[in-house]
């Protein structure tokens, strides 16, 4: 099995990758992001002890993430591989997400970043939050709450995933296509 973590500071583009990559890959699409607002949305217990952490641009808490997670990767056993959109993004995350592919015979194949400024995020987030909606993406106190996060807790995963030999990082700037072009032809080389 293939099974990748696409990796980067929220808008840089991991789920319309996912997408492509999914698709040319076979693979199955876990995003914890989706997952939550799915649950927010159908107004599930788990939606509304996430919802609050979502409003605000805060990580919300490692177990029901964590277990989300696992529920979601059991549930779907029969497939080619995963792609792991937004997840994880603690190093507890990470560690429990080895330890648990482990438990079933699995392992990370490769964890691909996309690599994008902060200044480009905060405008390509302004821009999708005026489409769809989103709150978390129509306040620059919440983006910059959110690059926190992501700056305290999960770039550490960067050097988690360097020291296993799985980390590889690829221009996140330009067109969609000329970015899904480098995915691909960086994911060809390794399969
Ligand atoms: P995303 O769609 O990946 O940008 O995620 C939106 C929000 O969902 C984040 O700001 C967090 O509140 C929550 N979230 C998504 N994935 C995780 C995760 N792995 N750990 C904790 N919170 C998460």
């Amino acid at each position: 099995m293939f099974n990748i973590i696409i990796f980067g500071k929220p808008g840089s583009g991991k789920g319309t990758q996912a997408d492509f990559l999914k698709n040319k890959y076979d693979l199955y699409h876990i995003s914890t992001g989706d997952l939550f607002r799915k649950n927010i949305t159908t107004e599930t217990k788990l939606g509304l002890e996430a919802k609050s952490y979502l409003d605000n641009g805060d990580l919300v808490p490692d177990t029901i993430t964590i277990k989300m997670l696992e529920n979601e990767v059991l549930s779907n056993k029969d497939v080619k591989g995963y792609i792991f959109d937004g997840f994880p993004r603690t190093l507890n995350q990470a560690e429990s997400l080895d330890f648990f592919l482990e438990s079933i015979n699995l392992n990370i194949s490769a964890t691909i970043a996309l690599d994008v400024s902060e200044d480009e995020l905060i405008s390509r987030l302004l821009e999708r939050g005026k489409i769809t909606n989103r709150s978390d993406d129509q306040d620059v106190d919440k983006i910059k709450n959110r690059f926190n996060e992501y700056n305290n807790k999960t770039s550490i995963l960067i050097n988690f995933y360097k020291n296993q030999d799985k980390f590889y990082s690829v221009d996140g700037k330009g067109s969609v296509d000329d970015i899904t072009s480098r995915l691909f032809n960086l994911i060809d080389s390794l399969i």
